[in-house]
């Protein structure tokens, strides 16, 4: 049995940006109750690791009793079956996104026909903002402040050796 008010935001979260922030942040005002799921994907090499990702969130998140932030190595509509998630929330950006978010709702839906897939559009702040983007500004120096939650950056400190400064050798 799945639980309409119960949803689920997965995703990388490689690191968070400020656009799942606000994706979270909406979220929450429509579901009583909001699993972010961190995938702990093997195939896909991430520069964080799955606990520091849910680590991060959870400190973003520290006085929110109606989120629950997990990582999951399985498929997300396993987890959602295991949860009890009805819903599973997704941000779009661009058009770009849309098709491969539509793709996969396609397969979700197929694997597990009681889950609905909402799309939330990004706010227009943070439509072109993407955690690869992240990792290379902050790799070459640049401040991410504007971009990320201060818990982050801090992150992005600890973990992220500055490769170039932009000047001519
Ligand atoms: P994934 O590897 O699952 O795409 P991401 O961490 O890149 O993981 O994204 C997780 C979800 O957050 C996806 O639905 C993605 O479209 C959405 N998302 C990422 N960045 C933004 C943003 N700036 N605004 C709105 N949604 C976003």
């Amino acid at each position: 049995m799945v639980d309409p008010h119960v949803a689920m935001f997965p995703g990388s979260f490689d690191p968070p940006t400020l656009g799942h922030i606000n994706i979270i942040k909406r979220s929450l005002r429509l579901y009583d109750h909001l699993y972010v799921v961190v995938a702990d994907n093997i195939n896909k090499h991430c520069l964080f690791t799955a606990q520091e990702r849910v680590d991060v969130l959870k400190r973003i998140f520290p006085d929110s009793p109606n989120i629950e932030v997990l990582s999951y190595d399985g498929l997300m509509v396993n987890f959602a079956r295991e949860h009890g998630v009805g819903v599973m929330i997704r941000g779009v950006r661009a058009v770009g996104d849309f098709g491969y978010e539509f793709e996969l709702a396609m397969t979700n839906k197929q694997m597990m026909d009681e889950l609905e897939v909402l799309f939330m559009p990004t706010d227009p702040n943070y439509f072109m903002l993407r955690s690869s983007q992240i990792k290379e500004m902050a790799a070459f120096g640049a401040d991410v402040s504007s971009l990320v939650p201060a818990e982050v950056v801090e992150l992005l400190h600890e973990k992220v050796p500055v490769v170039g400064s932009g000047s001519l050798a």
